[in-house]
């Protein structure tokens, strides 16, 4: 098995429990950071890049389709592309015309299934809204769908098979694993229900033995979920939807929640109250993100090394 893919112990912050960003000490729940657990798992990458390379003659490559140049997304594309660079992995940007037809589209993801020097696939969201998702989803082969969001990775994830996931979700469960947060037994309440972040988040912490609550927007009485609820995962696209009030001191909170208010990048917890109260917190910007970015590249060498194997 590839190092970037194995488990491994938790990162250990040069931060004594009790100081924050600055290492300034101050009341308030354990920071948990991604970018210290980010530069382990690439390091471990790019060493199985490099072993990768010296066994096959060349690097594992990722293509990343992008229909138009929306604006944020390019952001994240761009820095998924400088990631792959820096651990030896080839990305390639394919750019398909903002105005062109869905046919367009499939047809460019058809030839990159059919490349077998394309390892894996992954495509700019949000689309125009000329193209609909499911037919992008369903066109890509799902050994090179590193995000994990064709319907048969989806369905191996439910089964509670190993198929790919996606990296966002898969980000949000395993900053806790390599924090060291006991999760079996846990009661989590995980906000957002789609098919990309929240259901998946959930599925994991149920494959972690939690007891999963999954909430949305008709929930009913949030404030007393979160209430009764150990860890809670907050994947809702609402700026400050959860607040310190809300918490109980043995809370953990994984902020998945990514919103640009007056400029700034914002989460979905109020930040500043819920640190106060909850025993760990992951910060926006520099939580789950930095460990989403890097676990895909983990995703595209396991896809190199299974398509490897079988040709
Ligand atoms: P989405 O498709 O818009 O889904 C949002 C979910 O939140 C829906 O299930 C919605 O319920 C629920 N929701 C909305 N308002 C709510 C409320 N007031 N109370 C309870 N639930 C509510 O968004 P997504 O793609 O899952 O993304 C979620 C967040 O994660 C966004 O902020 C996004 O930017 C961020 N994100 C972060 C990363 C990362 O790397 N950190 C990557 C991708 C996305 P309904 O189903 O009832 O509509």
């Amino acid at each position: 098995m590839p190092r970037s893919g194995a488990a491994r112990p938790a990162s250990r912050s040069p931060r004594r429990p009790g100081e924050d960003l600055t290492g300034v000490p101050r009341d308030g729940g354990r920071l948990l950071e991604g970018g210290p657990i980010a530069a382990e798992i690439r390091q471990a990458v790019g060493e199985d890049v490099a072993a990768y390379v010296d066994r096959r003659g060349k690097p594992p490559v990722l293509a990343v389709v992008i229909c138009g140049r929306d604006a944020p997304s390019m952001v994240y594309l761009r820095q998924i592309l400088r990631s792959c660079e820096k651990v030896g992995i080839e990305g390639r940007l394919v750019e398909v015309d903002g105005e062109a037809a869905e046919t367009s589209v499939v047809e460019t993801i058809a030839g990159l299934n059919d490349d077998p020097a394309v390892n894996g696939i992954i495509v700019q969201m949000p689309l125009p809204p000329t193209i609909r998702l499911r037919t992008i989803v369903d066109a890509i082969d799902p050994a090179k769908d590193i995000d994990g969001i064709h319907p048969l990775n989806a369905g191996l994830l439910r089964l509670g098979y190993d198929g790919f996931l996606p990296a966002t979700a898969h980000a949000a469960v395993e900053i806790l694993r390599r924090s060291d947060i006991e999760i079996a037994g846990k009661d989590a309440l995980v906000i957002g229900r789609s098919a990309v972040v929240g259901m998946p988040a959930a599925f994991l912490l149920v494959k972690e033995d939690a007891t999963v609550t999954v909430a949305h927007s008709r929930t009913q009485d949030l404030p007393g979920k979160i209430g009764r609820a150990d860890i809670v995962v907050v994947a809702a696209g609402r700026p400050g939807l959860v607040t310190g009030d809300m918490l109980k001191k043995a809370d953990v909170v994984v902020d998945v929640g990514i919103n640009v208010v007056v400029g700034h990048i914002r989460g979905d917890v109020d930040f500043e109250s819920a640190r106060r109260v909850a025993s760990a917190i992951t910060p926006v910007p520099g939580g789950v993100g930095p460990l989403t970015n890097a676990l895909l590249l983990t995703h595209l060498v396991r896809a190199a090394e299974r398509q490897a194997a079988v040709h």
